[in-house]
């Protein structure tokens, strides 16, 4: 049996686990320091920007198509195994245009989307006050749809990877860190192999070592002496309870504008979120009250239903982003033959997950 050790249960990391587990000859270790989805995964929205967002071509487009296509098939087969519910939001994405931005760019996105498949409606001032008519901002102009974006609640779909991944046979260690690494070199080669792990529980020996822990992809690999720079933007959000539905009660789509997006839960409960904060020289980032209030107030300012909700709850989390380099990072770790990088996926982790542990897999079946 190949042994392979999974570093770090986000999205991601959980992702790679499931995918990796309907491989035959596979011994997956997943290895996390506290619970599933307590990282960045845990503070997410799980808005899929996929066909609504502005990528067209390469890469960027190809991981968004990919893990767009893959949910579709992945949601029932979790759920068909794990037995767990996830909640999804099938209705879609409404993304609002103010006065500014320019209609022809998302004309062309539209018949872009159109050529690879995808739909996207362009709606305007009267047709989205039918549809939404709680979205009342004057400076509204028109709407974008994408129909078949969706939004899915990052915690149970981590819940359900997990699930699905140890009746697949992956052994799961929660509560348990990496600290170090036993390396040497390969036979015949100037790369490095990572043989074991050492963890707060014990050793363990690998043939293919995965670091999928978000922010702590940078100790990790700084402890492989070769460190990869990945920093964090902080995120606040809060729940809000409404006394009713916005807009038709039967339409309940994401809502996005001013790069805010409101995300409904059902039972007339919403998430609002969220900031994108960004640390000092030294990389530390703390949450400002502030910057809360003042995407509250945006919000507010186009769907002032949202005035008399009641706060449920707030809290923030940090997203990985790599430094010179795009998000996220998928392949090898420079210097080493069997150690594979799947981290920084910055503001889309949820999104890109299905297709990070394709990557990963497809990398894992050729070496
Ligand atoms: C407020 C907010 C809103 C967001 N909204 C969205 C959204 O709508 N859509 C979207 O696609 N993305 C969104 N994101 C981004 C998304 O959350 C991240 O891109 C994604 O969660 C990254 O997943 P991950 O598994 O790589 O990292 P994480 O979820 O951070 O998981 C890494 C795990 O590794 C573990 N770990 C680290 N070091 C070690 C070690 N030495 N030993 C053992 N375990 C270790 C950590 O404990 C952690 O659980 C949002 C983020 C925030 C903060």
């Amino acid at each position: 049996m190949i042994q392979v050790a999974i570093i770090g249960c986000g999205v991601v990391g959980a992702s790679i686990a499931y995918e990796l587990s309907k491989i035959e000859d596979l011994e997956i270790t997943l290895i996390e320091q506290n619970t599933p989805a307590s990282g960045s995964t845990g503070a997410a929205l799980g808005v899929l920007m996929g066909a609504i967002s502005h990528k067209t071509k390469s890469r960027a487009w190809r991981l968004r198509e990919v893990s767009l296509k893959r949910y579709q098939t992945l949601l029932p087969e979790l759920e068909a195994l794990t037995g767990i519910t996830i909640p999804v939001n099938r209705q879609g994405i409404v993304k609002l245009l103010f006065t500014g931005d320019r209609l022809e760019k998302w004309q062309k996105l539209q018949q872009t989307r159109h050529n690879q498949g995808w739909q996207l409606e362009i709606w305007d001032k009267n047709y989205l006050h039918q549809q939404c008519p709680d979205l009342t901002h004057k400076d509204i102009i028109a709407a974008v749809y994408s129909p078949q974006d969706r939004q899915i609640n990052p915690s149970s779909l981590t819940e359900a990877l997990v699930a699905g991944a140890q009746k697949n046979g992956v052994n799961c260690q929660f509560g348990v860190k990496v600290a170090k690494f036993i390396t040497q070199t390969a036979n015949n080669s100037n790369l490095q192999t990572c043989s074991h792990l050492q963890t707060t529980k014990g050793e363990l020996a690998v043939d293919w070592l995965i670091l999928s822990a978000g922010l702590g992809s940078t100790p990790l690999t700084t402890s492989l002496q070769q460190s990869v720079d990945i920093r964090p933007v902080l995120g606040q959000a809060l729940k809000l309870k409404l006394d009713r539905d916005l807009g038709n009660r039967d339409f309940q789509p994401v809502i996005t504008g001013d790069d805010i997006h409101i995300v409904p839960l059902g039972n007339r409960e919403y998430w609002l979120g969220a900031t994108v904060e960004f640390p000092d020289e030294w990389g530390k980032v703390d949450a400002k009250a502030k910057l809360l209030e003042q995407i509250t107030q945006q919000a507010i300012d186009f769907c002032p239903a949202l005035a008399d909700g009641k706060i449920e709850a707030t809290w923030f989390g940090k997203r990985p982003r790599p430094q010179g380099q795009p998000a996220p990072i998928i392949g090898k770790l420079d210097g080493y033959s069997n150690v594979l990088l799947a981290t920084g996926h910055y503001r889309n982790g949820v999104l890109l997950a299905p297709a990070t542990a394709q990557e990963v897999k497809d990398l894992v079946l050729l070496i």
